[in-house]
């Protein structure tokens, strides 16, 4: 080994529990992989990231990761899985860009959290949009009401984001739309956390850097009939029927990241063994924080509203400034990190994606209770 090279079992063992809402924790044993064949991939005589995105060897690993993850989601015929880039950001203009401009109609949109009000920020831009439902005069605490909103039958789509990752706020099932109008969802984090009902939606899109790999990718899945309303002199990348008959390589895709999805979603069928038990996991995990929150009512205050709290990202507050600073001051010597808020919150938010192990939730619970009993 060169004096310069890394100890890799130092570098391990230097791992923490990492709380980052994004990019976020990979499972350790996907990273090892991707360690173990990062030089050379087997029979490749090169790394993954040096090779062509047209030649055999990554044809067959990308379309294996879309095999694998039809199964994992159980995504039916009707709908085609786009491999793209320009993150979650960018779909907030491919969507109304190909469903919405010139189509005389109106896209609604359910803002539940910062990332909804940004994509109808976007979609402004593209053609008439409407806040159906606009959570901002709480603070983003909560989801609509059974009732609340009023969808049209010939809205261009309905749009929601099923975690709000800044707030903390998840739909426990998915917003209802009537049968004529598309139903479309930001899942970018809490995609692969549980089963989602592919048929029933136009878009389910999601960045990989929360929970399903690097940053860099990002999936769309697609109805088929949606793909080809784009107008011909929207930019090329923006067009998802150019992708759609290029199968994912109009242009370069981003390969290293469709590879370590690849890896993800067979570490989720195989040593998971599904969404179903991956759900179970997910609950429990977030149940361990809720109920600490809730024991200590005084002195942790919760932000979501408690039907519609996220199971990937715990939100909370603390009674001080100074109690706060210290929390995330202690909880580093448990190797608890990357637990600070978003500014637009404060307080704390704990990313409990996927690949966050069960002792990493035992240790930070553990820690919270203790923290309250020490400063109540
Ligand atoms: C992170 C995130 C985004 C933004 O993703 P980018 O890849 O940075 O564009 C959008 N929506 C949700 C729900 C997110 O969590």
């Amino acid at each position: 080994m060169s004096a310069t090279a890394t100890d890799v079992s130092q570098t391990t063992d230097q791992r923490v529990f990492n709380f980052s809402a994004g990019p976020a924790a990979i499972p350790l044993s996907v990273l090892q992989e991707v360690q173990a064949e990062m030089v050379c991939l087997p029979g490749a005589g090169a790394s993954v990231m040096e090779l062509s995105h047209r030649g055999k060897i990554f044809v067959d690993i990308i379309q294996q990761a879309e095999a694998d993850l039809r199964t994992l989601l159980s995504i039916p015929e009707t709908h085609e899985v786009l491999f793209l880039q320009g993150g979650a950001a960018l779909q907030f203009s491919m969507i109304p860009a190909n469903l919405l401009k010139d189509s005389q109609k109106t896209a609604q949109y359910l803002v539940t959290g910062t990332w909804g009000k940004k994509a109808i920020g976007e979609a402004r831009k593209e053609g008439e949009v409407e806040a159906t439902f606009d959570g901002s005069a709480t603070n983003f605490d909560r989801i609509p009401a059974e009732g609340d909103c009023k969808i049209s039958d010939d809205a261009a789509y309905l749009y929601y984001c099923s975690n709000e990752t800044i707030q903390g706020v998840q739909f426990p099932t998915p917003p209802a739309a009537p049968t004529s109008v598309p139903l479309i969802c930001d899942a970018s984090s809490d995609f692969l956390s549980r089963p989602i009902d592919i048929a029933n939606h136009g878009i389910v899109y999601a960045c990989a850097q929360k929970n399903a790999g690097p940053a860099g990718l990002t999936v769309v899945i697609i109805r088929k009939d949606l793909i080809d309303r784009g107008n011909e002199n929207l930019p090329g990348y923006l067009l998802y029927k150019n992708h759609s008959a290029a199968e994912s390589m109009w242009n370069t895709p981003p390969t290293f990241g469709v590879y370590v999805l690849g890896k993800i979603v067979k570490w989720l069928l195989n040593d998971i063994g599904g969404l179903d038990t991956m759900a179970k996991q997910n609950a429990e995990k977030a149940a361990m924080l809720y109920e600490v929150i809730d024991a200590n009512p005084d002195f942790y205050k919760g932000h979501a509203q408690a039907d519609c709290r996220s199971k990937m990202n715990v939100t909370f507050n603390l009674p001080s400034d100074e109690l706060l600073a210290e929390f995330v001051k202690e909880a580093a010597t448990h190797k608890i990190e990357n637990l600070k808020g978003h500014r637009s919150v404060g307080g704390i938010r704990a990313s409990i994606y996927n690949a966050m192990p069960v002792e990493g939730v035992k240790t930070l619970a553990k820690f919270m209770t203790e923290f309250a009993a020490k400063n109540s």
